[in-house]
């Protein structure tokens, strides 16, 4: 099994296809529109870990009893998991069992992706899970996004001002998609199978607010997310 997850966080199913529209993505075969087990990065992430992609129509690719979190199993039947996450929310929780839980801190994409590529080229079995942060809130990996200014934008929306949040995250996380894109492409040749998915979605103007903080009231867009399956 060579198998890469790979999960851009906070990234809404209409958001992706409006990308994959425009993009030459679409080679790669179709998005379907699945639900997170989460509204937030934690819940998901877990269930993630354990076994679960998010429902959709294609079905689930792994045995319900390999526990990803604990993933001894994994190790018996010789493949070894690795966990490469840029999101401090998943850093508290390190299941010991993984050969590597590793915690890069800010938008590390280029770095995590580069260690993905060390792995696959070391081992011949191999379940890596990479969160990728670049599409959270507040997009500032590029040096030219103002991440304090977008904050403080948001902020005022979520607390009732008018202003043009939910076009901006819009925007900037469509900006982002498109960076991970163009990173993550080059490993489609070094796996067998390719998830590409998202631990759920963000309010960008329902309800008034922008983001997905736990405290904020349900809409479906926080469950809607994409998954591609590139084999
Ligand atoms: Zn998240």
């Amino acid at each position: 099994m060579r198998d890469l997850l790979i999960i851009f966080d906070s990234v809404r199913y209409d958001n992706f296809m409006a990308v994959y529209a425009a993009t030459k993505w679409r080679k790669y075969g179709k998005v379907y529109k699945a639900y997170s087990h989460g509204t937030w990065t934690r819940p998901s992430v877990v269930s993630m870990l354990s076994g679960y992609l998010p429902q959709s129509e294609y079905g689930q690719p792994y045995k319900p009893s390999w526990n990803m979190l604990s993933p001894q199993v994994f190790h018996d039947r010789e493949i070894p998991s690795w966990f490469l996450n840029s999101n401090a929310w998943m850093s508290k929780m390190a299941p010991s069992d993984y050969i590597e839980y590793s915690f890069l801190e800010g938008h590390s994409a280029p770095r995590i992706i580069e260690r993905a590529k060390e792995i696959t080229e070391m081992y011949h079995n191999f379940f890596i899970v990479m969160l990728l942060t670049e599409t959270h809130i507040p997009y500032n990996y590029d040096p030219s996004v103002d991440g304090d200014h977008l904050n403080k934008v948001f902020k005022s929306y979520n607390n009732g001002e008018d202003n043009d949040a939910p076009w901006l995250a819009r925007k900037y996380q469509k900006r982002g998609i498109i960076h991970l894109m163009n990173l993550v492409e080059p490993l489609f040749d070094l796996a067998d199978r390719v998830f590409i998915t998202s631990d759920h979605g963000d309010l960008m103007g329902e309800h008034h607010k922008v983001g997905h903080d736990p405290t904020f009231p349900f809409h479906k867009v926080l469950l809607e997310v994409p998954l591609m399956v590139i084999e």
